[in-house]
């Protein structure tokens, strides 16, 4: 008996894509480069297919349903130094298979395009070698960003914050912490970290807001220390914004139809009555709330497995600073700086990274669940934009967020589409 051992099914990815047209291949393109090797086919449609990976020998197979080639299928002169070998094989009646022989075992990752005026549809297959170090956002998924953390450090200039019975500040402590963040973020290729305080001066708090929004953070974290009248208050706690406080802050935006109309994914909202204005802000505050509140959950559990929480569950609150309808936004009080032996926690390099690996551990768990540029495999689609679109009708015809929307696209500031344009639906 012979005997097939499937010793590794790295990934099966279904295109969710059928048509009742046969589709063609018409043929492979494949490009290197130091980190990764593209397989581009051609194909008349956008096909309908299968690709999985076998181990020793290493062979990736691409079984492509309702498909014939148009040509034979050659591989290029020295396309790849990873490509031993390129098969193809008929089987049944009008299925393909398509067989690279390799060097070693990748991690293959996969898409589709549509065609458009001046290019054919595409599959579009992302080798990786399995020990290279792998970088999935930056290379493969080129349209997607990184996920920008906005990082807040407390008070600051003027405002020195609550003051610890030895005399340190909170600005100082939480600017510290969250420069160790910011560097901890900045290691990850998928994330991106800035400083919205960069040294030791005054910035209200509309205005760090304001930072984070134009540098298209994902995530809003304010970094504090808490203190009380009595000086056995401890421990740390996650804050979210409360949904009164929300809802009369919704009413202030609403007040300046401007920022209302930026902030609406290209709705206008002094076109619409107030009520539905209301609604459709709502709608995206509330998509915000849930991500903020996931993200505080995972941060607070952190907090948790290093020091002692004074509240075990996500507290909620009506800060101004938290008050940004379309960043997710959470504040953390890292500890009571009016508690002798935190104020003394507080000011140690390496508790001030114990916190920092903290919040940075809840980021990354909640990134790692919640948003699509950490995924391995990424499935695109795309939507040519008609008279009337707008960014959240097509968020909600697909069933993705605004916000992972505008992530797939490259979108103005100002949130201006055109009809015409061709935008790519995460999938
Ligand atoms: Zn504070």
């Amino acid at each position: 008996m012979k005997k097939i051992i499937i010793i590794w099914l790295l990934a099966i990815l279904y295109s969710s894509f059928s048509f009742a047209a046969q589709t063609r291949v018409n043929g492979v393109r494949i490009r290197t480069s130091s980190e990764n090797t593209r397989l581009v086919f051609d194909t008349s449609h956008i096909p309908e297919h299968k690709i999985f990976q076998l181990k020793n020998p290493a062979r990736l197979i691409i079984d492509f349903n309702n498909t014939k080639l148009a040509g034979k299928l050659k591989l290029p002169r020295n396309s790849s130094p990873l490509i031993k070998r390129l098969r193809t094989a008929k089987r049944g009646k009008n299925n393909l298979r398509v067989v690279f022989d390799l060097q070693k075992n990748i991690s293959p990752k996969s898409f589709v395009l549509k065609a458009t005026k001046k290019t054919s549809a595409r599959l579009v297959i992302d080798l990786k070698s399995k020990n290279s170090k792998t970088k999935i956002v930056k290379s493969s998924t080129r349209k997607i960003k990184p996920f920008i953390v906005a990082v807040d450090a407390g008070h600051g200039g003027k405002d020195p914050g609550a003051r610890g019975a030895s005399g340190t500040l909170e600005k100082t402590v939480v600017f510290q912490i969250a420069q160790k963040l910011t560097k901890i973020i900045n290691k990850n290729p998928n994330m991106q970290a800035f400083m919205v305080r960069k040294g030791d001066y005054f910035i209200s708090l509309k205005e760090r807001s304001k930072i984070a929004r134009r540098k298209n953070a994902d995530l809003f974290i304010s970094i504090h220390a808490d203190a009380f009248s009595s000086p056995k208050a401890s421990g740390a706690s996650v804050f979210t914004l409360s949904r009164g406080g929300a809802t009369s802050e919704a009413a202030r935006w609403l007040a300046s139809h401007e920022n209302a109309a930026d902030l609406m994914g290209g709705i206008k909202l002094n076109d619409k009555d107030d009520v539905l204005a209301s609604v459709l802000l709502d709608l995206s505050q509330s998509a915000s709330q849930n991500i903020s509140q996931l993200v505080a959950k995972e941060v607070l559990a952190n907090f948790g497995k290093i020091g002692k929480l004074h509240s075990k569950t996500v507290q909620k609150a009506g800060f101004r600073v938290l008050k940004s309808p379309d960043v997710p936004s959470i504040l953390v009080e890292t500890a009571y700086i009016s508690n002798p032996a935190e104020e003394r926690r507080l000011k140690s390099r390496k508790y001030q990274y114990k916190l920092a690996n903290a919040i940075n551990k809840g980021v990354v768990s909640y990134a790692k669940k919640h948003i699509i540029a950490f995924n391995t495999t990424v499935k695109l689609a795309s939507h040519k934009i008609a008279r009337g679109d707008t960014l959240l009708g097509i968020a909600l015809k697909y069933g993705v967020s605004l916000d992972q929307l505008k992530k797939a696209n490259t979108i103005a500031r100002n949130n201006k589409i055109k009809v015409g344009q061709l935008l790519t639906i995460p999938l």
